[in-house]
């Protein structure tokens, strides 16, 4: 259902990867729930709850990934997030 683009590449940074992101629909930059959690200064479990939530994009291969741009676009608008 979630077409996953297999040329991850293994960026500079520990943990961070590129991938395409069919949310995006293009190539982003992707990386594991802890890592974007630490990127964005929230906790492992909390972007996980965001995943379920289906309020970030993610792509889930051997691994799951998290799309960070869509995860920082979402906190710069987190003042809207309903109760
Ligand atoms: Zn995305």
């Amino acid at each position: 259902m979630i077409e996953i683009d297999e040329r991850i590449a293994i960026t500079n940074e520990e943990r961070q990867f590129e991938a395409y992101c069919s949310d995006c629909k293009k190539m982003a930059q992707m990386a594991t729930p802890k890592t974007a959690g630490i990127l964005v200064d929230i906790s492992e479990r909390e972007v996980f709850r965001l995943i379920e939530r289906k309020e970030i994009h993610f792509i889930e291969n051997a691994r799951v990934l998290v799309c960070v741009e869509s995860l920082r676009d979402r906190r710069a608008d987190s003042s809207t997030t309903p109760a």
